[in-house]
């Protein structure tokens, strides 16, 4: 019996990871970017500027606001959002479906509203919430990593209740309660074998 038989998605080689701001969606993605070499962590494009240390065509494709435009008006986007009412990220149909015919598994990891727009166009990927082990703990990481204004703070924890409710829009929650357990939790449910540990 294939994973896919027992309750999960994975067969359909498509899974979404989403879940409320600061619980660690990245951290998990890049641990299973770094440490699963079968699993594609999709390359989003995005019209923020590149953070340092940031490299064009492996963290985001960075675009400018015309050329996204165009991107989008072409329909090249499975996906695209703006996040935290600022800039617009989107996911490129055309990375997702060269990596899905190489025969990887491909993650994405987009926010709430990108995350409905698969579930509408690919009803059949596996949805997976990312969960803060509590509400406290997500306030504390929003609080702790200090790259956000008090005002912005504020803004994010507000959408974050709203994020927070739509759990069971998801087929399956993870807590995120330690990042290397989190990311074995994914990959198995992504139909792959975590790495021993
Ligand atoms: P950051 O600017 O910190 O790299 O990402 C900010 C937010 O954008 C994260 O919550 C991330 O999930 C979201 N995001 C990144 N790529 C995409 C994408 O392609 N589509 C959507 N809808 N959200 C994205």
């Amino acid at each position: 019996e294939t994973a896919a038989g027992k309750g999960t998605k994975a067969a359909t080689g498509l899974t979404v990871l989403a879940g409320p701001t600061a619980v660690g969606k990245g951290t998990v993605s890049t641990y299973i970017r770094d440490n699963y070499p079968q699993v594609w962590l999709s390359v989003s494009a995005t019209t923020r500027a590149a953070r340092p240390g940031e490299v064009d065509g492996v963290h985001y494709f960075f675009k400018a606001h015309a050329e996204f435009d165009e991107l989008a008006a072409r329909g090249e986007f499975l996906e695209w959002a703006v996040v935290h009412g600022q800039n617009r990220y989107g996911t490129l149909r055309s990375t997702v479906q060269k990596a899905i015919s190489e025969g990887k598994s491909v993650l994405l990891e987009i926010d709430l509203q990108g995350a409905r727009q698969v579930k509408n166009a690919v009803p059949e990927a596996n949805f997976v919430f990312l969960a803060p082990p509590t509400w406290e703990e997500l306030v504390r990481r929003l609080v702790g990593r200090g790259t956000e204004t008090p005002e912005e703070q504020r803004r994010r924890l507000e959408t974050a209740k709203l994020e927070l409710a739509a759990e069971p829009e998801f087929d399956h929650t993870i807590v995120n309660d330690d990042v290397q357990r989190a990311a074995d939790e994914l990959v198995s449910l992504m139909g792959l074998t975590p790495n021993p540990r």
